[in-house]
């Protein structure tokens, strides 16, 4: 049994991502016709340092919705199932996750985490563990399988923890992908998801800075902690005092 690594490959996001958000907020307001602009700004005519100050200073007025028009799509590996539980809460995006009825659960690769790793003893328990719930699995599914079960990964796995590592594609808008990060960059995140939100900012921020640059948790955007004194980081001010 291995323990898995966090990996994130943006696989794709839709072409030319600033013209096209760029050509999205002019349509708003201006009296010509994005079809016509298109070509134009395909061939270069409009440099793109115009283009990105146009969308960073449009977006950070709220008007949010020509941002939707872009997507990415994410291939994550080395995840727990307890981040991917989290992950598929935010509704506003697609996922295609590796299936535990098909897949062979027998020598899951597992994500520990870091604070039960620091305590030689917690490690230890973990571990042994993991490897007695491995142990169940392929003793059910055998004992399944010889007594005719139709699918015995499909039952097997309900003995598979949390940690068991999956393997999910996601994509989402940049509109929820600021979303996502407003929530899962903050501090008061679970770890996992939170180093994957940092892992997937970093990438959008290389591909569309005009959008990205200024995304991460929303005290960036605010100046001030939203989360409230019992879980604030403190990193920034609470809202009642920076709003005085
Ligand atoms: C620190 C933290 C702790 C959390 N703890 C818990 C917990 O203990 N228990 C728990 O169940 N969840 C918990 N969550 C999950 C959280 O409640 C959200 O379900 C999750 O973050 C998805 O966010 P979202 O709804 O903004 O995203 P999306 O589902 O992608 O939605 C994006 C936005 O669309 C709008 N929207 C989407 N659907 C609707 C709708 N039906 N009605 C109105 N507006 C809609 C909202 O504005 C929403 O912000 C936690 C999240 C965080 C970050």
């Amino acid at each position: 049994m291995e323990q898995a690594t966090l990996r994130v490959e943006l696989l794709a996001h839709t072409p030319n991502p600033l013209s096209l958000v760029y050509a999205a907020f002019r349509q708003c307001y201006h009296a010509g016709f994005a079809g016509d602009m298109w070509p134009k700004l395909l061939a270069g005519d409009l440099d793109r340092e115009t283009q990105a100050a146009f969308v960073t200073e449009t977006l950070s007025s709220g008007h949010a919705s020509p941002v939707e028009h872009v997507s990415f799509t994410f291939a994550l590996e080395g995840v727990s199932r307890a981040l991917t539980h989290q992950l598929v809460r935010h509704r506003i995006a697609s996922y295609s996750q590796q299936s535990q009825r098909y897949v062979d659960g027998s020598d899951f690769r597992y994500v520990l985490p870091p604070a039960i790793a620091r305590i030689p003893e917690a490690r230890d328990r973990f571990l042994r563990c993991l490897a007695d719930i491995g142990a169940a699995y392929r003793e059910v599914k055998e004992l399944l399988e010889t007594n005719g079960g139709s699918n015995a990964r499909e039952d097997a796995r309900f003995l598979l923890p949390q940690a068991a590592e999956t393997r999910i594609v996601l994509t989402m808008n940049c509109r929820s992908l600021l979303n996502f990060f407003e929530h899962r960059c903050c501090m008061r995140a679970q770890w996992e998801i939170r180093a994957l939100a940092w892992e997937m900012l970093g990438l959008c921020r290389a591909a569309l800075p005009a959008i990205f640059a200024v995304a991460g948790p929303s005290c960036e955007r605010l100046g001030f902690c939203p989360e409230g004194k019992r879980f604030t980081c403190g990193k920034y001010p609470l809202a009642e005092a920076a709003l005085k």
